[in-house]
């Protein structure tokens, strides 16, 4: 897929994204067309295809992006809270801002601290990534995204964007009810998205998508 959607510019690659069926809401698409990828990802922006950001982290393919926000969509409305662990670069944290509007907020946790620091930096290079730092409509943490971000809680979205060993059980408990989650979990040596949906009455669903490829949710390196 990553050479049919690769562009020459943000605009391209979002609607080569289209075009090709990656995207299909308008919010989606309208999210993604206002954030420039190129403050996020320090090379080749505009392909379609994972990049290095240092610390063993890469910023996920822009594909993977867009199926994470179509598969959140439906709670990611005005005024939504949102946690965004592995946030890494802080693409798809400001792609999520963008879609839950001035009344929402999202929580990047990495626990990486020079990747925190990256995030900041890199969505204060646009004047609308330095309005949600300053009014707080986003956060950047650093913790151990395993037990997510108990002080935010509940969320009526998390996104996971590292392959977790388990199904963890705080992430769960932290969604509100009704609430999704969109997690990468291992088995053996296949990863597969998961959608983790909890009821209106609480009960909690796990429904099984597709085979991926992230970084693991690990333990924090040594500093
Ligand atoms: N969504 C990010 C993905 C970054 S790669 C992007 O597209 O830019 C995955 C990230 O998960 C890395 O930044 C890594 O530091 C982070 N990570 C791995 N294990 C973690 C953990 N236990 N807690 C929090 N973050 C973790």
């Amino acid at each position: 897929m990553a050479w049919r959607c690769s562009g020459g510019s943000n605009a391209d690659l979002i609607h080569n994204m289209e075009r090709n069926g990656l995207i299909n809401s308008q919010r989606v698409k309208e999210a993604m067309l206002g954030v420039d990828r190129a403050h996020y990802a320090p090379s080749s922006p505009y392909e379609d295809s994972p990049q290095p950001i240092g610390h063993r982290a890469t910023i996920s393919a822009p594909h993977m992006h867009a199926s994470a926000c179509e598969a959140l969509l439906p709670y990611l409305q005005p005024g939504s809270r949102v946690l965004d662990i592995g946030s890494g670069s802080g693409y798809l944290t400001h792609v999520f801002a963008n879609l839950v509007g001035p009344t929402g907020t999202v929580i990047g946790v990495d626990h990486i601290q020079p990747l925190v620091s990256l995030a900041e930096e890199n969505m204060a290079k646009s004047k609308e990534g330095r309005e949600l730092l300053e009014s707080g409509r986003v956060k950047f943490i650093k913790a151990d995204g395993r037990k997510g971000w108990k002080e935010g809680a509940p969320y009526d979205a998390v996104h996971v964007g590292a392959a977790a060993a388990e199904h963890h059980k705080e992430l769960a408990e932290q969604l509100k009810a009704p609430g999704r989650m969109f997690v990468p979990v291992e088995s053996g040596w296949m990863q597969h998205i998961y959608y983790v949906d909890k009821k209106e009455d609480g009960t909690v669903v796990k429904e099984r998508k597709f085979g991926v490829q992230y970084v693991p949710l690990t333990d924090a390196p040594e500093e």
